[in-house]
């Protein structure tokens, strides 16, 4: 045996990937200042120059969450990890949850309560369909020992938004805490964190934030801290304890585990982009784009599957039109145009396509580009539709729907 032996059965040469458009339920595309940041020297996780920026980079969190919460940070990991992070602080075996299912991610939050040992009490809705209030305080009522209630702001699976102010209120007045998924909402829809008054959030880096995948924005209440410090039982995460991620994004700076300092740079300066845009321009923004995206869909007879007024303006879920392989309109988009778009997920596989106007994916000359390449690929299929209709429908609409002045585009 000689090292040659292991050697890769086709030569390894170095990676370019194409420039993509991400017009996908996440990752979105990447901002050249987030991609530039995360390209500067790397710091020990322990340098003081580095822990200062963590400072930085820990207000404005606390800015994008709209909350005075201490316990405000990135999680290394995907949204995936926060989500975990969250249900395993706060479960001891035997807890109760109430669980809202609307989509794919609700279902994952009912894996972690049960795999945390809890006992799940699933209030469903049919997807497309925001959580019901109405169901949840009836759960409540008929689960008094109830400890948490867990719901997702903004389902990707389905592109709908839950009331998440309402559901805090009823959770509140049942003495539970709460568990919000934010990780699509988080910069494109609105959060008010202590105004809501939700105890635990995550959300992810990939998606209306605009940097790469990997961390985990989240916040907790006192409520959940104080929770977490008088456990008797130890968390059952060595990674995840908040007790001890305490320690290094604390004022201690104790090591816990060596944080990616390049990928934090660039959350940093994603952050730093969104506070310098505003949270309500970013908003507003997200909004004004949905509609021309919608106005130009509608040319091509596309219909939503959220109603109106629950519609995420970051995920623009609409049906397949009859008689088109779904699948063959994502390869040519990909192949002959650089821009993706997403499918459907469990029961709407095949039969809906995603639309993700996140963050830095969501500005004008992406929009025109989809409904041309759209209109291309489908008059190629044998469509019949007039030409250039889609794009200036969507004209019409940026025309008839100003950005409120504010400095950034
Ligand atoms: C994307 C997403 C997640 C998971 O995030 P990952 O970064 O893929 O782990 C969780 N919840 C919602 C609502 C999401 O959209």
């Amino acid at each position: 045996m000689t090292t040659n032996d292991f050697r890769p059965s086709k030569e390894p040469s170095v990676f370019y990937p194409p420039q993509r458009v991400l017009m996908g339920p996440g990752p979105s595309d990447t901002h050249s200042r987030v991609l530039s940041a995360m390209a500067r020297p790397t710091l020990g996780h322990l340098d003081p120059v580095f822990t200062e920026m963590m400072e930085e980079l820990k207000s404005l969190l606390r800015y994008s969450f709209q909350t005075n919460n201490l316990m405000t940070f990135p999680v290394s990991g995907p949204g995936s990890v926060g989500m975990e992070m969250c249900f395993v602080n706060m479960i001891v075996p035997g807890d109760k949850v109430v669980v809202c299912r609307n989509g794919v991610f609700g279902a994952r939050m009912i894996e972690n309560v049960e795999r945390h040992g809890g006992i799940a009490v699933v209030v469903d809705d049919k997807w497309g369909e925001p959580v019901d209030p109405q169901k949840v305080e009836d759960a409540l009522k008929q689960n008094p020992d109830t400890k948490i209630l867990a719901f997702v702001h903004a389902e990707t699976s389905t592109g709908v938004l839950s009331d998440a102010k309402l559901l805090c209120e009823i959770a509140r007045r049942h003495d539970c805490l709460t568990i919000a998924d934010t990780v699509t909402s988080l910069g494109g829809s609105p959060i008010y964190v202590d105004e809501w008054g939700i105890d635990a959030i995550y959300s992810g880096s990939q998606k209306c934030l605009s940097c790469p995948p990997g961390l985990s924005p989240v916040s907790f209440s006192e409520r959940v801290t104080d929770l977490v410090k008088n456990r008797k039982e130890k968390v059952h995460s060595w990674f995840m304890d908040l007790n001890l991620l305490l320690g290094y994004w604390g004022t201690t700076r104790t090591y816990h585990h060596t944080a990616p300092t390049n990928a934090l740079y660039g959350l940093h300066e994603s952050l730093l982009m969104l506070y310098e845009e505003g949270l309500d321009h970013s908003w507003a923004r997200h909004k004004r784009n949905y509609s021309a995206l919608k106005a130009g869909l509608e040319t091509f007879g596309m219909e939503y599957v959220v109603e109106e007024q629950y519609r995420l303006p970051q995920l623009n879920a609409v049906h397949v039109p009859a008689g088109i392989d779904e699948k063959e309109v994502r390869r040519r988009l990909l192949e002959q145009y650089n821009l993706e778009i997403g499918a459907g997920l469990g029961d709407f596989a095949g039969k809906i396509w995603r639309f993700g106007l996140m963050g830095y994916s969501s500005r004008v000359e992406n929009i025109l580009l989809c409904l041309n390449a759209l209109e291309t690929v489908f008059s190629d299929m044998g469509m019949k539709l007039e030409q250039g209709a889609a794009e200036s429908a969507a004209h019409r609409n940026y025309a008839d729907n100003p950005m409120p002045s504010s400095s950034s585009d």
